[in-house]
């Protein structure tokens, strides 16, 4: 049985289980809308999703929308962030706004680290995911150096009780009240884009882990809750309420629909999009928010090179992106396999793919063409490819990437002020 919350990964997961378990919708539905899906969807590594017709939406009739994520700067950046940080690049490619959070507030709060320190390790943060093709259109910030993200956070946090934390987070009497407040300041990552100052209301997408999906479901709670109406389809249009008194509904009743008026709500009768869309106008007119709740993307998490959890506390079970290069060969050599015990058993039954961290490097990671990722997979299973040459030619391809990325990285560290990039000064 697995335990995932937010900061706690243990246990074999069993994704189907998951999405039932979180009320994600599986990914594989909707993949053959999404124009040009990258290997992380086509391969259902990113395997569910809340709402991503949006963005699909977005991305076909030329939209404005955005993508956001971040990252807690506790530790060096491995393979396992890479992940996040290829999808948010792709996700800026493809048109979306990005937005990238150093989430040093979080790192502060719940590890303990000092500002200069958090701040240090975000910056490694930073100049990975522009080697990895972030462009400067970017808004890249630390929490803590953000004044639309600490605002909204404490506007948000008003409206959540220790109650609901404690059945989402699992918190208990102990905990402290900063750790309580950074799930406010993470739904202000979330929400902030949509602030008037960003372009106001537009579909958000958030691709991260699994595990993160209480920030999320609580993040899109509140997009509702601080909202000044709420909006419910009815057969021919929508039913519009006021969450924050009455007397609101005038400004719905002066809107140019067909509509009926009632004590307590307003219908208002046509086209659903432009229906929501002049209700959001109105919103924002009065000083409102108007937020759309959030869509976000769900991948798998990276098993550690040793066999289980990935733990940073154990160096060998994980590349870091700041690795010697010759380092991280040996780790490649050294990981946990799904071969057999002996070279004749593996050619009489071949191996297990599904089970091996080599062919989870490939398939996250080092191998973007699927006909050539099936062909290592198939010569596995059929006892043809064997693994001490897999593993070699796995540790050649991390080589490679590793001593590229560094590279780039070495380069984007004296052209950091060609971005935009909002951080603390010491
Ligand atoms: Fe893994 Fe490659 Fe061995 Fe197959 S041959 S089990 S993919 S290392």
């Amino acid at each position: 049985m697995a335990t995932i919350t937010p900061w706690e990964v243990e246990g074999i997961v069993d994704y189907d289980r998951l999405i039932q378990e979180f009320g994600m919708q599986p990914f594989s539905q909707i993949l053959d809308k999404v124009p040009n899906p990258n290997w992380l969807m086509r391969r259902n590594i990113i395997f569910g999703h809340r709402d991503y017709e949006r963005i699909i939406d977005a991305i076909l009739n030329k939209k404005p929308w955005a993508v956001m994520s971040g990252f807690m700067p506790s530790g060096l950046p491995h393979f396992g962030h890479k992940m996040t940080m290829d999808e948010i690049v792709w996700h800026q490619k493809v048109g979306g706004k990005a937005f990238v959070g150093i989430a040093d507030m979080e790192a502060h709060a719940v590890r303990g680290l000092s500002w200069e320190k958090v701040t240090k390790i975000g910056f490694e943060y930073i100049k990975s995911i522009i080697a990895l093709g972030l462009d400067e259109n970017a808004i890249i910030y630390f929490q803590s150096a953000s004044n639309y993200v600490k605002d909204l956070a404490f506007e948000l946090s008003a409206e959540v009780n220790w109650s609901e934390l404690k059945a989402i987070y699992g918190f208990t009497s102990e905990t402290n009240l900063a750790k309580m407040f950074v799930t406010s300041v993470q739904a202000a990552d979330i929400l902030h884009p949509q602030l008037k100052e960003f372009g106001g209301p537009k579909p958000v997408v958030i691709p991260v882990g699994a595990d993160q999906d209480p920030h999320i479901r609580l993040t899109r709670d509140l997009a509702a809750r601080i909202s000044l109406f709420s909006m419910e389809r009815t057969e021919n249009g929508l039913r519009i309420r006021s969450r924050k008194g009455a007397e609101l509904l005038d400004y719905i009743k002066s809107l140019d629909f067909e509509k009926r008026v009632y004590e307590e709500h307003v219908d208002l009768f046509g086209d659903v999009v432009e229906i929501e869309n002049e209700v959001r106008n109105v919103e924002i007119e009065i000083g409102g928010y108007a937020f759309i709740p959030p869509s976000s993307t769900y991948h798998k998490f990276t098993t550690g090179l040793t066999g289980g959890k990935m733990s940073s506390s154990k160096p060998e079970s994980y590349i870091s992106l700041l690795d010697e290069p010759k380092e991280a060969v040996k780790k490649v050599m050294r990981a946990f396999t799904g071969g057999r015990i002996s070279a004749e058993e593996q050619r009489r039954l071949g191996g297990e793919p599904e089970k091996c961290t080599i062919f989870e490097l490939y398939s996250y990671h080092l191998i973007k063409d699927d006909a050539e990722l099936n062909r290592i997979y198939e010569e596995c299973k059929g006892g043809k490819l064997l693994c001490g040459k897999c593993k070699k030619m796995a540790a050649e391809l991390v080589e490679e990437f590793l001593k590229e990325h560094q590279e780039k990285r070495n380069q984007i560290d004296g052209e950091l002020d060609k971005y935009n990039i909002i951080a603390r000064s010491f």
